[in-house]
């Protein structure tokens, strides 16, 4: 791949440098070697953004017809479509993530502004209705005004344009401010936003750090809601922050979402959803199933043959199209999960790993790993690891092993392995998490929610939950007769 140029801030239609002049470095997780330099934003730009994002709502965006604004939202949907062959390496190239899976997901990315252009058309509905012939009541959503869009470096253009779409979609102008380690696609998306020529000052983006780009947005009394995604101390952050300028917050945060196979379960086919599940994403992946419960009369038959599953991934370079694993996206990420290999062997777990290639040394390679002999109160068990890593546990009954999926701070996901339909309908309704699969990986349909309950996130995005949160819904009472007002201060004849 060619040398690429650094990456600067889009503001009201226009790439610049950070107001400060500073920049960072992007570096590339396969080789530690720096790919090219990121404009620094701070509270000076963000506030530029914000002062620009404001007046494109309140001017042409704000005031065109909803039939014109989804042409806008179609285009970049197209756009994203005919690039696909050039994002993906490069959102590869940023995170580490397989060439294979990044494909994937930049498709699905484009398939987000063409959902929310269909679901504004057709599903952004309000209700009516008459009360006792006297009034009609209706509601109508309406957009809020300036969105403040967090993200975090996990699977980024996908995150990035899962908020984007609805935000625009919706009427809003956006302000994004993306996770400093993968600012690549951010980047290419602004390009591709630029082409579809949407009136300056509605999409903007602003790269830079939590503490002073991402809270100034945050803090910002123009910006009037903020998606967040990340992990769940910087949630509460964002929440205490917001709360001076009563700031609408939906938060997706992090997980340790259970997987639970029981004895009558298609042994094959969890085995794949279970392997996939820890391993696809580098193990990054707010979703990922990083608890096993296995029940105990097959517990020594899977953990056999998830091993020999581990022994043949095949780990290696990013923007090969063979490659299942590659490099976890930092350095500083990579010492968090090594770290935690290590609190695991002093918990008494036992770690089977593949192993990394030599030739691979450079990258931030984390080889998948199990954890064995693992109990549920060890922080491995307990915390989110984020990397290729999967705690494995053994159960003995249905009500035991629902105690030990619920017993975690997080609710996320959730995935039960039973060929019983009665006990897969209850186990899932019985495990606190926002979203289940029953015999299936984690597949979504984009009409369904996606959150998560106590650690995991507060609010719903996807579907039209998303019109509940990018949208105001103003009602309006119409008299329809000359109803009775009562008359203060009227003289009686
Ligand atoms: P992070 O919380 O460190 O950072 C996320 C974003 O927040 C970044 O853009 C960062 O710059 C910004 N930020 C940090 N401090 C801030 C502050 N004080 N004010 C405003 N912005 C601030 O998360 P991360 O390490 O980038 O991402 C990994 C985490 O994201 C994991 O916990 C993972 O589970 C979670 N995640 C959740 C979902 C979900 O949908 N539930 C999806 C993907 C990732």
């Amino acid at each position: 791949m060619e040398k690429l140029q650094d990456v600067k801030l889009y503001i009201n239609g226009r790439f610049v440098d950070a107001h400060s002049g500073k920049t960072f470095e992007n570096l590339n997780p396969f080789s530690n070697e720096v790919i090219n330099r990121v404009a620094e934003g701070d509270k000076k730009d963000i506030y530029a953004a914000v002062e620009a994002a404001d007046a494109a709502f309140k001017g042409e965006w704000g005031k065109m017809k909803v039939s014109e604004r989804l042409k806008y939202i179609h285009r970049i949907a197209d756009l994203i479509d005919e690039h696909i062959e050039e994002i993906a390496p490069l959102e590869s190239l940023d995170t580490g993530l397989p060439i294979s899976q990044t494909k994937n997901m930049v498709a699905r990315s484009a398939q987000n502004f063409r959902f929310y252009a269909e679901m504004v058309s057709s599903r952004m509905v309000g209700e009516a209705y008459q009360v006792d012939g006297e009034f009609l009541n209706y509601t109508i959503h309406k957009p809020v005004g300036v969105a403040g869009l967090i993200t975090p470096w996990n699977a980024p253009f996908m995150l990035e344009t899962w908020k984007i779409a609805p935000a625009l979609a919706t009427g809003n102008t956006v302000v994004l401010k993306p996770g400093e380690w993968s600012p690549l696609t951010a980047n290419r998306l602004a390009e591709i936003i630029d082409k579809a020529e949407l009136p300056n000052g509605v999409f903007n983006v602003v790269h830079g750090f939590g503490e002073s780009a991402g809270a100034s947005l945050v803090a910002h009394p123009d910006v009037k809601l903020i998606s967040f995604t990340g992990e769940t101390t910087t949630g509460s952050e964002i929440i205490k922050n917001g709360a001076d300028s009563l700031k609408r917050v939906s938060a997706e945060l992090g997980g340790k979402s259970p997987i639970i196979v029981f004895e009558d379960a298609d042994f094959e086919r969890a085995l794949d959803a279970s392997t996939w599940g820890i391993f696809s994403f580098n193990g990054e992946r707010c979703t990922a199933n990083s608890r096993l419960f296995l029940h105990e009369s097959i517990y020594d038959k899977f953990v056999s043959a998830l091993k020999e599953r581990i022994s043949n991934i095949v780990i290696g370079d990013p923007l090969h199209k063979e490659t299942e694993v590659g490099p976890l996206i930092h350095v500083d990420h990579f010492n968090n999960v090594k770290h935690y290999l290590e609190i695991a062997v002093q918990e008494g777990a036992e770690v089977f790993s593949g192993a990394v290639p030599e030739e691979f040394h450079k990258g931030n390679f984390i080889a998948p790993t199990l954890l064995l002999n693992v109990e549920n109160h060890m922080r491995v068990a307990q915390e989110e690891i984020f990397g290729p890593v999967m705690t494995v546990m053994k159960f003995k009954t249905e009500e035991e092993v629902i105690e030990l999926a619920n017993d975690v701070k997080y609710g996320l996901a959730g995935y039960v392995w039973t060929n019983d339909i009665k006990r897969g309908h209850r186990v899932a309704q019985g495990i606190d998490s926002g979203m289940i699969w029953i015999n299936s990986q984690n597949v979504r349909d984009l009409r369904i929610p996606f959150g998560g309950t106590k650690a995991s996130g507060i609010g719903r995005e996807g579907g039209h939950y998303a019109f509940d949160f990018y949208t105001e819904v103003q009602v309006i009472h119409v008299a329809l007769t000359d109803h009775h007002i009562p008359q203060f201060g009227k003289k009686k004849n």
